[in-house]
């Protein structure tokens, strides 16, 4: 996609103008479109008292103009939600072509370079569809962006809008190749795949990516995981990417670790039928710290990070764990699987214990981990838990920025008293009436952190919209795409 700054608009085949004005639309605002001829209609039309979008066909493009509510200041959220409608009716009309103009007058606040990161967000991410698997969208005139102009008549601020929306684009493409990633099925993308796919996506950034087959987690001691992988034919990945920013190289890494279940049967304690399509997206968490560490790395920024997934099937067969088992996790601490849908902790534990190598300053995993979130936050926001003040405070401080939302859930010491085993060190879930799924979970988590800064966020809520959001159309979201970069980018801060 081609993005440009230009004081005027040039009128192509297949363009379109959104127009965001302040409460006055001003006549030479409005004029800046080219389209003086229109003006006078929609200023009769924006006078009615509740319309504040009108859309309107001039000679050569389609225009949306669009009001804020009265009185109302726009944040980089309102900017990312009103246009990302326009820009999916304007790839469902095949225009490929977007001008945009922000009025100052609605954003005094936002600098020209958020402004512009917010509107290639919005733009991008709201077009955003999966299309690999289809073969008649050219047919059903569906087209994604091809160039989208900034119209600023003010030059002084053409640098901060080019800066400003070439980090749009990186942040955007991570936020799509997580999506396009999580939206995959198992045949097309199992472990050995995904491990492949992600050393192709990273290739070229500057940042490093191995691959730990199963032999060699087995070396590591990694039974947790490796259990989870025993009733699938496709064999596990442990995939590490390594990117290394700071100044100083042995500066401690922030490492985040992504649940990577490629499809979850739930195994012998198996999911119901009518939805367990869906458990593709078992990975969203892994889909993310990879699009994450790649675009850490194109917008240069100076610290190290590490992203981790144990990636492995969920299936079922003669081989497959079965509930009762014990297995001894990497750290040593045996573990007695009281369900085997309780599997993502099971991965992510060995993940976290193998990242101690690597004498983190904080981890981060990100996990579809629990039911339990869903049916506390439903699917507006992802969990947070963590054993950090400081870290979940920087967390929450990256949800505010970026607009996803994230809410903090506690680890109660009693939620520790309801995993422990019978007859082994703890339990995969908790026993007996207790329901508090997520937050067990993230106590389970905690077993294997230490004292080590820590954060966990369960996205199985908002990981996949069955209907179209804003800027995020139905699928998957791509959810703590965003959040992550800029925890990574404002870490310590
Ligand atoms: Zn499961």
């Amino acid at each position: 996609m081609k993005i440009s700054v230009s004081d005027n608009v040039t009128f192509s085949k297949n363009s379109a103008c959104i127009w965001i004005l302040g409460e006055k639309a001003d006549d030479a605002e409005m004029s800046l479109s080219g389209e003086n001829i229109l003006v006078d209609g929609v200023r009769a039309q924006l006078k009615n008292e509740g319309v504040r979008d009108v859309v309107s066909v001039g000679k050569h493009t389609l225009f949306c103009f669009i009001l804020p509510e009265k009185g109302k200041e726009l944040s980089c959220e309102d900017l990312r939600k009103t246009i990302g409608p326009k820009s999916r009716m304007f790839a469902a009309r095949g225009i490929v072509n977007i001008s945009l103009y922000v009025s100052a007058a609605v954003a005094p606040n936002l600098s020209a370079e958020s402004i512009a990161q917010a509107a290639v967000e919005g733009t991008v991410l709201g077009q955003f569809r999966h299309d690999d698997y289809r073969t008649e969208s050219k047919e059903k005139g569906y087209r994604n962006l091809t160039s989208l102009t900034f119209i600023a008549p003010d030059k002084s601020l053409h640098a901060g809008f080019r800066k400003g929306a070439e980090r749009g684009v990186v942040i955007s493409k991570a936020v799509c190749q997580a999506r396009l990633w999580t939206g995959k099925p198992l045949n097309d993308l199992y472990p050995e795949k995904f491990a492949k796919e992600i050393r192709e996506w990273l290739k070229g950034s500057g940042v490093t990516c191995k691959v730990l087959t199963k032999a060699q987690c087995e070396k590591l001691g990694m039974g947790a995981y490796l259990s989870v992988a025993l009733g699938s034919d496709y064999p596990p990945n442990f995939v590490i990417a390594e990117y290394n920013g700071a100044a100083n190289k042995n500066e401690k890494p922030i490492v985040l670790i992504g649940k990577g279940i490629m499809f979850d049967t739930g195994g012998y304690s198996i999911k119901l039928a009518a939805k367990m399509y869906r458990m593709k997206d078992d990975m969203a968490g892994a889909a993310s710290v990879f699009s994450v560490v790649k675009a850490l790395a194109e917008l240069k920024v100076k610290r190290n990070v590490i992203a981790i997934s144990a990636v492995c099937d969920n299936g079922i067969s003669g081989k497959a764990y079965r509930p009762g088992d014990i297995v001894t996790s990497m750290k040593g601490l045996t573990i007695e699987i009281l369900s085997t849908d309780a599997e993502g902790r099971l991965t992510l534990c060995d993940a976290i214990e193998y990242s101690k190598r690597y004498k983190p300053a904080c981890i981060i995993d990100v996990a579809t981990l629990t039911g339990g979130v869903v049916v506390s936050l439903g699917k507006v926001a992802f969990g947070i838990f963590g054993n950090d003040e400081k870290m979940l405070d920087m967390a929450k401080a990256a949800c505010e920025r970026t607009g996803e939302k994230g809410w903090h859930l506690p680890i109660f010491p009693e939620y520790h008293e309801d995993i422990r085993g019978e007859i082994a060190d703890i339990a995969n879930v908790s026993h007996g009436t207790d329901k508090a799924h997520a937050p067990s979970a993230a106590a389970f988590l905690e077993k294997f952190v230490d004292d080590i800064p820590w954060v966990h966020l369960d996205i199985a809520g908002t990981c996949w919209y069955e209907r179209d959001l804003p800027y995020s159309p139905n699928g998957a979201s791509g959810s703590s795409v965003r959040m992550l970069i800029d925890f990574v980018e404002n870490y310590g801060k």
